[in-house]
């Protein structure tokens, strides 16, 4: 591993799209695979599944299932026509799914106008073909206009690897790294009327901030680029945050979807919270993905200046925050108000910190021997008579900063005794605002 692996690359993106009960969300669970996820662990937290990365041959790309977007009370019609607009807007590829054993439907039909009038590539797949002898069925399919349909079954995992390779085929070739790397990235993620939009203005009006001019370049237009004393920095996904227009664009998972795409272009998120409301299981929920994904971590009070307080409130607040956030104990906490601008300027600054530490390389001999002192003071665990043993630990990676600790048996480093390394670090190094990972390797 290597500091070029923790680049963030711009993955390219495919969209399911079709009628309900062709199986969507089966073949986008056969395409993601079964992922942990942290976020699952943390009480109150469940994961929205419409949106994963996944894998094929050298192939790394983010898959949406629009079915899982849930677009309130509008007709049936009206519902399909929605998720295939999110798909268009989205998407690099799309993944059109009918079934083939209905033969094509009028819903079939109704997609079908709707993604010829988008310029995005589009791969005709006829599911449930689960065995060869219904192959024949996917030929009522060519009269959708999208040349030849590949069969697959979602149930039997069959076809997959066709319909990928068809897929990659349209990927963009040029989706590198999207900007420069001393260009500081950061996004607002939080619930919708927290305040988003607001401190993006907020930010870009303070003194000395000079906003770049993107127009002719082939950057993302969502994005909002600037300097301020030198410092480069893009704020991701601008626009997502403040289009409101669409009726998808209201919903709770449309919304979840463009927080976690900024999440992935970013360097440092900022939590944003409604001080007037409190905190809520979605914000928990929007957190877990931040810290989930590894990025620094800023946790930003908005509208302090509507709450009543007097010299308690900000302490109490804090550690409600604390409580609610047990996962974000090194993130720090900023109560502003975008409203009259108190303590935006301390913003800024904190952005650099969590920044410069998520990309931190420590010395190796200054870590062994700070985990040396450790084992010192606070014997490694045994289990069942066997003693947990450390050789010696090495930084693997920044963004996030990622540890190697190298023992005789990885088994043995349980969760609480790797807890009281991880603190012992930070004691040792900081690493404010970022989360830090440990991994125990056996010798050989
Ligand atoms: P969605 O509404 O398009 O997301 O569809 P689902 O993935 O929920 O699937 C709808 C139904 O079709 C479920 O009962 C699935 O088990 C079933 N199904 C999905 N893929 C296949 C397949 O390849 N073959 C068969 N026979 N059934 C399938
Ligand atoms: P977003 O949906 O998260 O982008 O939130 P907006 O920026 O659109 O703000 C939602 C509402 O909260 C608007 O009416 C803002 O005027 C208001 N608002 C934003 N920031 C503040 C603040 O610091 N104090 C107060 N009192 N209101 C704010």
């Amino acid at each position: 591993m290597d500091e070029r692996m923790a680049i963030i690359l711009v993955k390219p993106v495919i969209a399911i799209v079709g009628r309900p009960n062709v199986g969507k969300s089966t073949i986008f669970n056969r395409i993601v695979g079964e992922r942990i996820s942290i976020v699952e662990d943390i009480p109150g937290v469940t994961r929205d599944r419409i949106y994963s990365s996944g894998e094929w041959l050298t192939h790394d790309f983010n898959v949406i299932d629009t079915g899982g977007i849930d677009i309130g009370d509008e007709p049936f019609l009206e519902q399909i026509r929605q998720q295939a607009e999110v798909a268009i807007d989205e998407a690099d590829v799309i993944i059109f799914l009918t079934n083939g054993r209905e033969g094509v439907t009028a819903a079939d039909e109704e997609v079908a106008k709707i993604l010829y009038k988008s310029k995005k590539p589009i791969v005709l797949a006829v599911n449930k073909i689960d065995n060869p002898e219904m192959r024949e069925q996917i030929y009522d399919f060519y009269s959708l206009g999208f040349g030849e349909p590949i069969p697959v079954s979602g149930s039997h995992g069959l076809g997959l690897g066709d319909l990928l390779d068809e897929a990659a085929k349209h990927f963009p070739k040029n989706k590198g790294q999207d900007y420069d790397a001393d260009v500081i990235k950061f996004s607002l993620i939080g619930r919708p009327n927290v305040g988003k939009s607001s401190l993006v203005n907020a930010i870009l009006g303070e003194e000395r901030v000079i906003v770049s001019d993107i127009a002719g370049t082939t950057r993302d237009a969502v994005d909002s680029p600037y300097t301020y004393n030198g410092d480069k920095y893009v704020i991701i996904d601008t626009a997502g945050m403040r289009k409101k227009g669409k009726v998808y664009e209201s919903t709770e998972k449309y919304s979840v979807l463009r927080a976690l795409r900024a999440i992935e272009r970013s360097d440092v998120v900022l939590v944003v919270i409604n001080a007037e409301e409190g905190i809520i299981e979605q914000d928990k929920k929007i957190a877990g993905y931040a810290h989930e994904a590894g990025r620094a971590i800023v946790i930003v009070v908005n509208k302090w200046d509507a709450v009543e307080k007097d010299e308690k409130t900000m302490k109490e607040l804090e550690q409600k925050i604390r409580e609610h956030f047990l996962f974000l104990s090194y993130a720090p906490i900023v109560f502003l108000s975008a409203k009259t601008k108190k303590r935006i300027h301390t913003l800024l600054p904190m952005i650099n910190t969590a920044s410069e530490n998520h990309a931190m390389r420590v010395e190796t001999s200054v870590l062994n021997d700070i985990i040396m002192d450790a084992v010192a003071m606070n014997p490694t665990p045994t289990d069942k008579g066997r003693r947990l043993k450390i050789y010696y630990t090495t930084q693997v990676a920044v963004k996030p900063p990622t540890f190697v600790v190298f023992v005789n048996e990885p088994e043995l480093l349980h969760f609480s005794y790797e807890r009281f390394l991880e603190n012992r670090i930070r004691e040792a190094f900081g690493f404010e605002g970022t989360p830090i990972k440990i991994y125990a390797r056996e010798r050989k």
